[in-house]
């Protein structure tokens, strides 16, 4: 094989062959999503939201700190990938019944919203509602899904599976770009590693892979330090880290009422914590010469 750098996991024959689309070989992507948000370009956009849509009401909640903060891309799952198949009483409204929450948010609020599709069958649905399709973690080698999704022309967030190479992530990308959708925005999230999977470390947060994939990829990266730690506390910290490898937007949960989330209860972090992270994250952003949006 061709390969400049044999200890690395890229060579320059896939930049060529394996995922010319996405290679760094190409002039770098700006996504541009609505009128005043873009990704790999000088904004920072933050995507931000509890896990799951949960209640009309809530999410609400969570729209006007959204607006209080002038952020603009809302989190709002309706289908949600849970480990197990066990739903809480508190989850009775997402799934198809949230659909009609999502028309709601977006007569109320001038928000965009980011939202994950798990089956081909529910993107006629959603469709209508979603500005951003999110391919979460464990269908990111899903690749009919992908290639279905990509032929809505809408952007897309891929999240890198825990389990997957860089190399990996490149090649489902590609997948997208060949149905001519080049406005593919890839999520690094955490990885498994031997040691994790415990209550201090359910995933590590790669924050290599954000300039590797820089050094390797035309299409931006994104970090989601709330899915990486899975602690509220560590949420800042792996932010600013975020920030300073160079993410191109971020993902962070935040919630009303954390500790009693329907999903997730312990990554969200609280609506005024969630405040003051995006003023500090909009000061620091100031260094890099990029705009917090
Ligand atoms: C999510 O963002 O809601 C999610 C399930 O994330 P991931 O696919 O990264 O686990
Ligand atoms: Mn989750």
């Amino acid at each position: 094989m061709d390969n400049k750098f044999p200890g690395k996991d890229i060579s320059s024959s896939d930049l060529k062959d394996k995922f010319p689309l996405s290679s760094s070989n190409n002039k770098k992507k700006i996504i541009e999503v609505g009128k005043q948000i873009s990704f790999g370009g000088n904004k920072i956009p933050i995507i931000s939201g509890p896990n799951g849509i949960e209640n009309k009401d809530l999410i609400f909640k969570c729209c006007e700190i959204l607006e209080k903060n002038k952020l603009k891309l809302l989190r709002s799952q309706i289908y949600k990938p849970l480990t197990f198949p066990y739903r809480s009483e508190k989850y009775y409204e997402v799934g198809d019944k949230g659909l009609r929450i999502l028309e709601e948010i977006k007569k109320n609020f001038d928000l965009l919203i980011v939202s994950e599709v798990m089956e081909e069958e529910k993107l006629r649905l959603m469709e209508p509602l979603v500005d951003i399709f999110q391919i979460g973690a464990r269908n990111m080698q899903n690749f009919p899904l992908i290639s279905k999704t990509a032929r809505l022309n809408k952007p897309i967030i891929l999240k890198r599976h825990f389990g997957c190479s860089i190399r990996d992530l490149l090649g489902s990308a590609e997948y997208a770009l060949v149905e001519k959708n080049e406005k593919v925005i890839l999520c690094e999230r955490g990885i498994s590693a031997p040691h994790t999977h415990k209550s201090t470390s359910r995933f590590m947060l790669d924050i290599q892979a954000i300039p590797a994939i820089k050094e390797n990829s035309c299409l931006p990266i994104i970090s989601d330090p709330s899915h990486a730690c899975f602690w509220h506390g560590w949420v800042e910290s792996l932010t600013l880290g975020s920030l300073a490898a160079g993410a191109e937007g971020l993902m962070i949960e935040f919630h009303p009422d954390p500790r009693n989330a329907a999903v997730d209860p312990l990554q969200a972090i609280n609506f005024e914590e969630f405040t003051k992270l995006v003023k500090k994250l909009r000061e620091i952003s100031k260094i890099f010469n990029k705009e917090i949006v």
